[in-house]
């Protein structure tokens, strides 16, 4: 059985690439993050093709994933970055990225962020608010910076084809300006002679189940800056989405491309892909602990959580649960699989079909390479896991994070 082209068993032991699971349970035990090198590149390089006629600058959107490997395996193929903090700034250029490879998103830009990324040189700044556009004009003329480049981020009023609570395009979310406010600022620019206000961007959500809003959103941002001709370039954002169950089929990248090429057309275009990306490229092993039969129900107790991946309890997100070792021909049965915290909506997965399972049999939890380790937390005192990287030859992999011990978790207090 294959999930992709490098996440599949191979006599009856699953494998990333040419690594069996096993091996690097062995080395670095449980809970453990494992992606993929290999499928990172392949999903960053099949965006790459599908937009080819529209020669856009991808910039990967890194808190889908902010491991210093992965950010500096995608900065050699040639990706910017997306960051929606001056933390993922850092971050970006200790990965090793040109901060003018660097596009800053965010409502919330601090002052302190703000004169960080202008101290950098960062490429774009994506505004979300009248006054942060006021705030960045006051403080590059301060710093006498000119010709910061302004991509105004355009809350296009368009619900999305996904779960509300990653949809960011309408009306009431926080993300964006009006069309109203961006006429405004574009109508007022001499107000800003630091700032270049060259750009739109829109990004209406995440995991977009079709192309129909995307499409609308870009067709509103065009409609918005036709009469401002030194508006050039087009950020259409993230949201291409994944499949999180085998049976679950959703738009591909060429699919986004086909639907909005013909209203791109003319325009200098910028991407921010983050989840298609990273998250079927990452693997989530996780060890039984405990069973038991309860309330009429089989409960398997594992070593993973909402503290590695939150996701589930967060956003109702369902992930598949596949054992490590698989055999088809034992019986499977509807089994509730519960992480150890101590909260009752710590549930990595509901009526999951799984063997008989016992103690240290180990279980995957598939697609969890975006939002997955970046969201994990240190409640109950839990550690963080350990994270390795399979290398692009298939065949050699190291850790990227080490697995977090009890005396990190009295660091930094007092
Ligand atoms: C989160 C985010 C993205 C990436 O979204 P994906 O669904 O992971 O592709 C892109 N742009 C902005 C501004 C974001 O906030």
């Amino acid at each position: 059985m294959t999930f992709n082209s490098s996440i599949r068993y191979q006599n009856q032991r699953l494998f990333v690439d040419d690594v069996p699971v096993l091996d690097i349970q062995h080395a670095v035990n449980t809970p453990v993050y494992i992606y993929s090198q290999r499928r990172i590149l392949q999903n960053y390089r099949a965006i790459e093709q599908a937009f080819s006629a529209m020669q856009p600058h991808i910039h990967f959107s890194m808190k889908a994933n902010n491991s210093l490997a992965i950010l500096r395996g995608l900065r050699q193929v040639g990706a910017g970055i997306d960051a929606v903090s001056g933390g993922e700034i850092y971050k970006a250029i200790a990965a090793g990225f040109d901060p003018s490879h660097i596009v800053f998103a965010g409502v919330g830009k601090t002052a302190a962020d703000i004169r960080y990324a202008l101290d950098v040189g960062i490429g774009w700044f994506n505004v979300e608010n009248v006054q942060e556009a006021h705030l960045i004009q006051q403080l590059a003329a301060g710093m006498g910076r000119t010709h910061v480049r302004i991509a105004l981020r355009l809350n296009p009023d368009i619900t999305a084809n996904t779960h509300p609570h990653i949809a960011t395009g309408h009306g009431a979310a926080k993300f964006g300006l009006t069309a109203e406010a961006i006429r405004h600022l574009l109508d007022h620019q001499h107000e800003f002679p630091a700032l270049t206000m060259c750009g739109l961007h829109v990004h209406i959500g995440s995991n977009l189940k079709d192309t129909t809003a995307t499409v609308e959103a870009i067709k509103r941002a065009r409609e918005l800056i036709a009469p401002y001709p030194n508006v050039t370039t087009l950020n259409i954002g993230g949201g291409m989405p994944v499949a999180y169950s085998s049976d679950e089929v959703v738009p591909c990248a060429a699919d986004f491309a086909q639907a909005i090429a013909l209203h791109v057309d003319g325009y200098h275009l910028l991407l921010e892909p983050g989840r298609a990306i990273v998250a079927d490229a990452g693997i989530l092993i996780t060890k039984v602990l405990y069973t038991k039969f309860q309330g009429g129900q089989r409960l398997v107790i594992i070593d993973a959580s909402m503290t590695e991946l939150i996701r589930p309890m967060l956003y109702q997100a369902h992930h598949d649960i596949v054992p490590v070792h698989h055999d088809s021909n034992v019986q499977h049965f509807p089994t509730q699989v519960h992480g150890p915290v101590c909260e009752t909506t710590d549930v990595m997965g509901r009526d999951v079909d799984l063997p008989e399972l016992e103690p240290d049999d180990l279980l995957a939890v598939l697609t969890v390479g975006a939002y997955g380790s970046v969201m994990s937390s240190h409640y109950n005192a839990r550690p963080r896991p350990a994270e390795v990287l399979v290398h692009e030859d298939g065949t050699t992999w190291n850790i990227i994070r080490r697995r977090e011990s009890w005396s990190d978790l009295v660091q930094g207090e007092m």
